[in-house]
């Protein structure tokens, strides 16, 4: 993964979001997990590595802001495809005592259609060298555009890219969890690297420990394997260097744990670019998070 410049692509998502002010205003900003992972990547890479997202958005004039701020943060949007009659989604974060939740209009996003067009889609991945996409990219797609990417996929990592794929399993944008945990399991076997999160995949997937979901995705041909679980050790195995444990520096200011798992998989495969070993990557990752939790919003000035 290393001697020469990395070019990175991620594949989703981003949605217009709306967070609370104390004035009873509202902020509105951009994220999305792959959107969230692709604004890291840019950040902690070296100038010489290109990283760009590939998604669909409307033509209007949110959409225009979208793609200023997503070319601003440095990433490339050649392949943010333009939809004629459909604009981008959006969520709100509602704050009650404290406590965050999420309010999301994104069923007509124009980014349901990121993988309506096969030839588009290999267009965008040619010469990549790491794709990285997630289980909410795929719960935004039809069944025949899930097959498309999937396709897509296979076919790049034949030709030498690394796929990255984190299950980020969230129930509400699928039909039951037999759907989900299927759909999860098909796209493990196309990647190279997952990185999941065990208070999701432990329970969908009925795994009593990280290590069950290691050995899970392992005997689904996933080269390496690293089991994020908020607070608690992160466990992961690589086909080389084994099993490793790594406890995480515990934070005690929490603020705000959006993007926490997106921003640690960025820090994790910038290390691992760099060639450094799975336990170290693991370390990089957990504090780029570290930083992220203790501040306000999904993207944080790291
Ligand atoms: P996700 O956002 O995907 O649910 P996790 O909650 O598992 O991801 O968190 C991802 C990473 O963020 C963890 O592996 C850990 O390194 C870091 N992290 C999350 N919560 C904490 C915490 N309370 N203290 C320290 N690190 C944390």
């Amino acid at each position: 993964m290393t001697g020469h410049a990395h070019s990175i692509m991620t594949i989703g998502e981003c949605m217009v979001e709306l967070a609370p002010r104390e004035d009873g205003t509202f902020n509105r900003n951009f994220a999305g997990d792959s959107f969230n992972s692709a604004w890291y990547l840019r950040r902690l890479l070296p100038a010489g590595a290109s990283v760009d997202y590939c998604s669909a958005v409307g033509t209007d004039r949110i959409s225009d802001r979208m793609l200023s701020f997503i070319a601003d943060a440095g990433i490339g949007t050649q392949h943010v495809a333009r939809v004629g009659d459909r604009t981008v989604g959006l969520y709100m974060i509602e704050l009650e005592k404290g406590e965050r939740s999420f309010i999301y209009w994104r069923d007509r996003s124009a980014a349901k259609l990121l993988a309506e067009d096969p030839a588009r889609l290999r267009a965008a991945v040619a010469g990549k060298t790491l794709l990285l996409f997630s289980g909410i990219t795929l719960a935004i797609l039809s069944a025949e555009h899930r097959a498309n990417l999937l396709t897509v996929l296979r076919e790049a990592r034949a030709a030498g890219a690394l796929v990255v794929f984190d299950p980020n399993m969230r129930l509400r944008l699928w039909p039951d969890v037999a759907t989900m945990c299927a759909a999860v399991s098909e796209a493990a076997s196309v990647a190279d690297v997952v990185l999941p999160s065990f208070d999701e995949d432990g329970p969908n997937f009925g795994d009593a420990t990280p290590e069950a979901t290691i050995a899970r995705y392992r005997a689904a041909g996933v080269r390496t394997v690293v089991v994020k679980n908020g607070a608690g050790e992160v466990v992961a195995e690589d086909e080389q260097e084994g099993q490793v444990r790594y406890q995480p520096v515990p934070v005690t200011d929490v603020v705000d744990t959006t993007a926490a798992g997106d921003s640690f998989n960025a820090g994790f495969l910038t290390a691992r670019l760099a060639g450094q070993p799975l336990e170290a990557a693991i370390a990089s990752g957990a504090s780029i998070s570290a930083k992220v939790i203790r501040a306000r919003g999904a993207l944080v000035q790291i």
